[in-house]
């Protein structure tokens, strides 16, 4: 089994090791240099994008995680997650900064107040035939997708809400509270192959 971390700083973390520990994984929190070089993947998962990148700078983590992406490891960032992947963030609070990695643009809390939260259902081709039920809570939307990403999932307006970048995937929504594994069994799938 390959061993996989979950970056643990912030955020909802524990979701998303119990469903990679369902799914047979060795997975660990990450919040030291040392965690993340003993991984061969990493999840980066929901919460407040801002604060994460505060706590990742801070710990002296923002430099390792930016050299592991770069290497070539395989990282899947949801919601907040996603955000610390985008290399552009087109309205993060004064001075926030992302990891980068994954050439597109994130608009933060992007489906406004009155819907600030809401489920749908999505057809994602790339992880199976079923759609799947996804859940955005204060969800970023991906505004501009760069020539170097892939769309894998749009709402049904059309709007972005899935990518994937060589070793990079992200989503808006939150498949680590609904219960259905395929895109942590995609991301798995990554990780042996990488
Ligand atoms: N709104 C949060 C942010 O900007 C993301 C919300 C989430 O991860 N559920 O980081």
């Amino acid at each position: 089994t390959s061993r996989v971390g979950v970056l643990a700083l912030q955020g909802d973390f524990r979701e998303h090791l119990a469903v990679l520990r369902g799914l047979a994984a060795d997975a660990v929190p990450v919040r030291r240099p040392e965690e993340l070089e003993a991984v061969e993947g990493l999840v980066i998962p929901g919460g407040e994008s801002s604060v994460m990148d505060k706590l990742s700078r801070a710990f002296g983590l923002a430099d390792p995680l930016k050299a592991a992406i770069a290497s070539g490891m395989p990282v899947y960032g949801t919601c907040a997650g996603l955000i610390m992947l985008a290399d552009r963030i087109v309205d993060g609070i004064a001075g926030q900064q992302s990891l980068g990695g994954l050439d597109v643009a994130v608009r933060r809390n992007a489906f406004g107040s009155q819907v600030d939260s809401f489920e749908t259902d999505l057809d994602i081709p790339a992880v199976g035939q079923e759609p799947m039920h996804a859940v955005f809570i204060r969800a970023p939307i991906v505004e501009e997708v760069g020539e170097a990403a892939t769309v894998l999932a749009r709402v049904p307006d059309g709007r972005v809400v899935a990518v994937e970048q060589g070793n990079l995937l992200g989503t808006s929504f939150h498949p680590e509270i609904t219960g259905d594994t395929r895109f942590h069994e995609y991301f798995l799938r990554r990780v042996r192959a990488a």
